[in-house]
């Protein structure tokens, strides 16, 4: 049993097979997948398909930090109804992406803060995409309140940092997940990553569209495919490779909140 933690199964890459994309996740032992929204409308298109499969699918709603430009007064009641479904386990993804830059990094960091705030109220875990920013991102959170034993909780999702930048988010009691990209050869620091965070704080995922692990990558990205990065984990870790899926899964369904 394998669960993965970020997918975008819900997007048009997908209307073509979406249904053996997901028999192929079950067969592969995936247990549970969490499909991201980005905005508004990609928010809408996860908790419909979470509502079309209730025992596997669930949905998170936000606007990813390029999309954060599109933020306005409308949007926080928006994520807020959505959010009100049970199958709707989080906010996000959100955060600071510095190597796009799609959006300002001013509206970026505002619009983070409105993220961490909705999560506070609601008390629900965040969804976090941070990448090129991770120190500045860890202390967002600090000013937000996370922990301080208070109800600001989640996970760093599509982890590309080091070592030491994936122990911040540990401390702060978030989980760290790892796509595809811990298995791409270059990619020593995220490896040392993964070796150095404690078990209990570990999730995998696949992010499909993008970022299939070695030796699919190239292909279109699929929730079945998230084998293969735990292996790499695993691997990586010197643990057995049924205690790397076990101990992921128990992860994701703490860090959301669901049962296995
Ligand atoms: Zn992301
Ligand atoms: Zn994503």
């Amino acid at each position: 049993m394998i669960v993965d933690s970020h997918c975008h199964v819900s997007t048009s890459r997908y209307d073509e097979d979406r249904a053996e994309v997901l028999s192929r996740a079950r067969a592969a032992g995936v247990a549970a997948m969490i499909d991201v929204g980005c905005d508004l409308a990609s928010s809408e298109a996860s908790l419909a398909l979470a509502e079309a499969e209730p025992e596997l699918v669930y949905a998170t709603v936000g606007l990813h930090p390029h999309e954060a430009k599109h933020w306005d007064e409308e949007t926080p009641a928006r994520l807020r109804e959505l959010a009100r479904h049970p199958r709707v386990l989080a906010i996000g993804e959100c955060g600071l992406d510095f190597y796009y830059d799609h959006s300002p990094r001013d509206v970026q960091r505002a619009v983070f803060r409105e993220h961490l705030a909705l999560a506070r109220e609601l008390d629900l875990p965040v969804v976090l995409h941070i990448r090129d920013a991770y120190d500045e991102a860890l202390g967002i959170l600090d000013e937000a309140g996370a922990g301080g034993g208070g109800v600001l909780r989640g996970v760093a999702h599509c982890f590309t940092g080091n070592a030491r930048q994936a122990l911040g988010f540990v401390e702060r009691g978030f989980g760290v997940s790892f796509t595809g990209v811990v298995t791409f050869m270059k990619a020593t620091e995220v490896q040392e990553a993964a070796q150095a965070i404690p078990q209990d704080h570990l999730l995998v995922e696949t992010d499909c569209p993008y970022m299939s692990p070695v030796p699919l990558r190239g292909k279109r990205c699929e929730p079945a495919f998230v084998v293969h990065t735990a292996r790499k984990i695993a691997e990586l870790r010197g643990e057995p490779e049924a205690e790397v899926f076990a101990a992921t899964a128990r992860n994701a369904a703490r860090v959301f909140g669901f049962s296995l």
